[in-house]
């Protein structure tokens, strides 16, 4: 019955089985009760018509306290009800009328189980007959359908296309905390002679498009032994234990075939903490719990390596993290400067891309692109050069490509009034004359202000120089003032605010925020944490620690400190009311202005 239960059979399949069989009953059944129409008399009339020799048979259903009994030729069934009549027999006899009792209990019994039996019987033929057909089309034992609790877990074999560490760019700490992993899949025994043994399980950690699934497949090409992949959501069943049974499987598996890895990528699915809610969800927990046991059930040494990858590494289970099972965290941050560089140069090794290409130069301007991120460039760069009919693409076409990935496609017959124009290029000059003006900001690369589908109507794009792992004070106080600048650029010039500055207004407020409240940088808390952050890689949402009052503290600090830069914004713009506007309309004018550009109307 095992296929009965198979969430991934069609349903339609079995409606249409009962159908067939509630047709094939109806065809049969009803008609031989409605055919032969039953005609109901008074007892009085079976007697005359016995005695006038009109009666053919007679069965007498005492069960029923009925008669029922036929004309001479058996037309017509009549039906009577009983009466207690000790002459009946005699009768019956002197008339010659075929007459018998019926032992009504047996035949309908023998009936009613026949008609609860065979549909069943048929209905369970019908269905295997189906699978096995099915299954013969999907090609025998692939197929998943009929392997309820099987692990599918994909096994890759070492292949010359593998993806090796080459492919992975950057990435240098996690690729070489996984090079031991594939030295030791190489050659156990050494290990094993020292006494060493392996972490069993290691937890890529990062955010999204860092190249956690890559990194992992690249473990696999490198190593040269079985990798099975397997996704945490591919464990969630519809029924209760499937995921259970499936980790089982995946690990006897692993375990026969043994050096091997196994990769369970996006293991949050299954192995988020169990909070023990009401209605929680069992199937995840119970499928979590065999994970535990499994990676408990192995020694250290045995050859089997648990690869798994996530970006809510916050949101596993404590149990799953303990050592002895992931016990070793490789982080997968995003790229820095000199990774991005790489990560455009791998990729650009696909594409035709012409050899002037400056990558430093895209990499600085992409700065917190992820992997994906850069890759995507590089694709988008080769789609535009087929575009326009060249045969490689240029430098043009990546640094147009970086605002297509980051800032969305260009917008081509965006109608923008020319008021708006210039409000907008008086904005976004706000924006870079603020930054520039603080010595400590960094300068700008570009600004355009041609609208982008993404709803952005301009889009200023700032270079980072080098990278910064540590910012200052008054750094991030400049910063807010850069966010505030395209806000005031509208105050000073024309005098009233626009609703183009609601991002600003978003990105100021939280770099306030965590000033005050994280990173200790307001007198009124001194060192203490007034939230934590609760979602590292995905987004960084935060989360209040602090009482109602604090609270009410903490909102009064921040429009403070937004304030105070928003007034240093406007005095910056004011004290430069002849750069603002002789930059403004260059922008205006061309829509585009560079760096150099900038800088050089800023400095002449
Ligand atoms: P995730 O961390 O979300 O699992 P993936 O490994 O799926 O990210 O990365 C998606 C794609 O991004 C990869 O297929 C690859 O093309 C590109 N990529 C990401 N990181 C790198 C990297 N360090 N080097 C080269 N390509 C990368
Ligand atoms: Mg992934
Ligand atoms: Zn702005």
């Amino acid at each position: 019955m095992k296929e009965v239960k198979s969430p991934k059979r069609p349903l339609i399949y079995y409606y249409l089985i009962v159908m067939v069989i509630l047709l094939l009953f109806n065809m049969l059944a009803v008609p031989w009760i409605t055919e032969h129409q039953i005609k109901e008399v008074d007892y009085g009339t079976f007697i005359s018509m016995t005695e006038n020799g009109e009666v053919g048979k007679a069965e007498i259903q005492e069960q029923d306290n009925r008669i029922l009994f036929t004309d001479k030729d058996e037309t017509t069934i009549y039906k009577t009800a009983m009466v207690n009549d000790p002459d009946l027999t005699a009768r019956l006899y002197a008339a010659d009328v075929k007459f018998y009792g019926v032992e009504i209990e047996q035949t309908s019994l023998l009936v009613q189980i026949l008609a609860w039996v065979l549909p069943l019987v048929i209905f369970i033929g019908i269905g295997q007959l189906m699978s096995k057909k099915l299954m013969e089309k999907a090609g025998g034992t692939n197929s998943m359908m009929f392997n309820m609790g099987k692990s599918n877990a994909k096994v890759y074999v070492k292949s010359s296309d593998g993806i090796k560490f080459s492919d992975v760019a950057g990435e240098d700490e996690a690729k070489e905390n996984l090079q031991e992993i594939v030295d030791y899949l190489h050659d156990p025994s050494k290990y094993r002679e020292i006494g060493a043994s392996m972490p069993k399980g290691v937890l890529l950690v990062g955010p999204p498009g860092t190249g956690k699934t890559l990194l992992a497949k690249a473990v696999a090409g490198e190593s040269n032994v079985p990798f099975f992949s397997m996704s945490g959501s591919e464990f969630v069943e519809m029924f209760v234990g499937m995921g259970a049974s499936k980790v089982r499987d995946l690990f006897r598996q692993a375990k026969e075939k043994a050096p091997c890895i196994v990769f369970i990528d996006e293991i949050d699915a299954i192995g988020g903490k169990r909070d023990g809610r009401v209605g929680g969800n069992d199937e995840r927990e119970q499928t979590l719990n065999q994970l535990l046991t499994e990676m408990d059930g192995f020694e250290g040494n045995t050859g089997v390596i648990i690869l798994a990858a996530t970006n809510r590494p916050e949101s596993l289970d404590p149990a799953l993290t303990r050592p002895g099972r992931f016990d070793r965290r490789v982080p997968v941050e995003l790229p820095d400067l000199k990774g991005r560089e790489e990560i455009l140069k791998v990729h650009a090794r696909k594409v035709k891309i012409a050899e002037d290409v400056d990558f430093n130069k895209i990499a600085r301007m992409a700065s917190g692109a992820s992997g994906a991120e850069l890759a995507n460039i590089v694709n988008e760069a080769a789609l535009r050069a087929v575009r326009q009919g060249r045969r490689f693409a240029t430098q043009a076409d990546l640094e147009e490509s970086i605002e297509v990935v980051i800032a969305g496609y260009q917008k081509k017959n965006a109608i923008m009034s020319d008021h708006e124009k210039r409000i907008v290029a008086y904005h976004e000059i706000g924006h870079a004359l603020v930054a520039a003006k603080q010595t400590n900001s960094a300068p700008v690369q570009k600004i355009t202000i041609v609208p982008r589908t993404s709803g952005a109507l301009g889009y200023t794009m700032q270079v980072e120089e080098g990278n910064h792992y540590l910012m200052n004070k008054e750094e991030l106080e400049n910063k807010i003032a850069t966010y505030t600048g395209g806000r005031a650029a509208e105050e000073v010039v024309f005098g009233s605010v626009t609703t183009g500055a609601s991002n600003d207004i978003e990105q100021a407020t939280k770099l306030a925020r965590a000033m005050i409240t994280r990173y200790g940088m307001s007198d009124a808390f001194d060192m203490v944490a007034m939230e934590t952050v609760t979602n590292q890689y995905l987004g960084g949402d935060t989360s209040l620690a602090c009482s109602p009052e604090t609270q009410t503290l903490i909102d009064k600090k921040v429009v403070e400190l937004v304030k105070q830069q928003h007034d240093k914004a406007v005095r910056i713009l004011t004290e430069n009311r002849e750069k603002l506007d002789e930059l403004a309309g260059f922008l205006y004018e061309k829509e585009t202005i560079t760096g150099e550009e900038f800088m050089a109307i800023l400095e002449g």
